[in-house]
């Protein structure tokens, strides 16, 4: 992870970036309490999951519910991003409306190409190695399927910042070989999906 030491933010002399290993991993401690995680400390949402199961993200402040269960919230963030005039909101905002499409072309065929996130080099290399030790080859899936080698740098990030439980890393591990298996497009292609993961 890039650490930038030194330098002072001019108005309010506070030090830039972490100063330490021990000052990174207590934030992340403190982060994944009070952000949306297993441990998290805060009033949940108060909307059902497609699943039925009550959703356990944040609720927004003076809101039942967390964003994603918010659709008024979504699109006024957008409306508001597109009236600012702040070019940087506005190309954010238009990322996130592509990652949202590409999501959804996934979901109907996960050969599409395309990436959502980005890993820096060392943070890729961790992933890689991961993934491998979870039977995922991921430079074969970023190849033939890169709606699941995404999923997995998604799923790796969250989990190496603290963001998901062991037992939620199960699920979500079980629910995206069952996905894989169940892909339609391994018959067509000729592909076997046996080779992508073990
Ligand atoms: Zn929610």
């Amino acid at each position: 992870m890039h650490v930038r030491r030194g330098g002072r933010d001019p108005k309010s002399g506070r030090v830039r970036g972490f100063q330490s290993e021990t000052q990174r991993q207590n934030f992340m401690i403190g982060r994944a309490r009070c952000c949306n995680g297993p441990n998290r400390e805060m009033p949940r949402c108060a909307a059902l999951t497609r699943l039925g199961q009550p959703c356990r993200a944040a609720r927004m402040q003076n809101q039942q519910t967390c964003f994603r269960h918010n659709a008024a919230a979504k699109r006024s963030r957008l409306v508001a991003a597109r009236l600012s005039g702040d070019l940087d909101r506005i190309q954010r905002a238009e990322m996130r409306a592509e990652r949202n499409r590409l999501c959804v072309v996934w979901r109907r065929d996960p050969r599409e190409p395309g990436k959502t996130i980005m890993l820096v080099p060392s943070d890729e290399a961790s992933c890689q190695a991961w993934a491998a030790r979870q039977g995922f080859q991921l430079d074969l899936l970023d190849r033939d399927l890169p709606a699941f080698s995404d999923a997995i740098r998604w799923i790796w990030a969250r989990m190496s910042r603290g963001l998901i439980s062991e037992g939620d890393l199960n699920v979500k591990l079980a629910r995206l070989r069952s996905r894989m298996e169940a892909n339609p497009c391994r018959r067509s292609s000729g592909m076997n999906v046996g080779d992508l993961y073990r």
